[in-house]
């Protein structure tokens, strides 16, 4: 069993926001994944036993897809198999916090696995990314999808240097996360004018919300001075019209 409860909601935020798009999860080791949490640090268990027959035939994949999904989440550090027999594995799944791709590196860079699966380091200070490979020449900041590669991802986190959009508290690597402040059931869009880097309580709390009434909540909740609160206010009008422009990753 773990020592520390573990706040489920923040796992399942991190995993999502932070895990599967830095590793680049395909759809099905994302299923295989969230059903091993499910059965692992959810309930307070880091070791789980499984047979991956069963696994695939709960989510609907083949032998060898559930297969080849257990062991490239091994190889990526998500969790680790400590055994392999006839009747099944046992996994040992690993906290967010001790994972590579989620853990700031040395001198705050990031670990991230490129599209062949390549682990590289990426600089605080430099603008190259391994995802920065993947963008189209001809990219414009008006159309672009924010949310489409970990570099693009970057830029907006980079932009709000450091601090949550919302309450401006400083916001390490790897609890902070992108926020819609349109929501997308609202019909909110990936741009830069509508993306905004927060940390995971904000995201949580904010939710579906309009972002002004979320801020005037931080304000009657002691998190943001009078001064502060207009000041957010004016960021999120300067958000929407353009003006809190990203710096694009250079394109190769
Ligand atoms: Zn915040």
């Amino acid at each position: 069993m773990l020592n520390k409860k573990l706040n489920a909601k923040l796992l399942w935020i991190q995993f999502e926001d932070v895990l599967a798009p830095r590793l680049g999860l395909t759809v099905k080791e994302r299923a295989v994944y969230s059903y091993l949490l499910r059965h692992s640090l959810v309930v307070g268990k880091l070791r789980l036993q499984f047979a991956v027959m069963a696994l695939a035939r709960t989510l609907g994949l083949s032998i060898g897809a559930a297969r080849h999904a257990v062991r490239r989440l091994d190889e990526l550090g998500t969790l680790r198999v400590l055994k392999r027999s006839k009747t099944g594995h046992l996994a040992e799944m690993r906290l967010p916090e001790k994972i590579r791709a989620v853990r700031p590196g040395r001198n705050g860079a990031s670990i991230v696995v490129g599209a062949t699966g390549t682990l590289g380091a990426v600089g605080m200070g430099t603008t190259r990314a391994v995802g920065a490979a993947e963008e189209p020449p001809a990219l414009t900041l008006e159309t672009t999808d924010f949310l489409k590669t970990w570099a693009l991802r970057k830029a907006i986190h980079d932009r709000e240097r450091g601090a949550c959009f919302y309450c401006l508290r400083r916001t390490p690597a790897n609890v902070r996360c992108l926020d819609h402040v349109v929501p997308r059931v609202r019909f909110g869009c990936n741009s830069y004018r509508n993306l905004v880097s927060c940390c995971l309580e904000c995201n949580s709390r904010k939710r579906d919300h309009p972002a002004p009434d979320f801020l005037r909540t931080l304000y009657r909740l002691g998190r943001l001075t009078p001064a502060e609160l207009d000041a957010r206010l004016r960021a999120l009008k300067d958000l929407a019209a353009g003006k809190l422009r990203p710096s694009l990753p250079p394109v190769r």
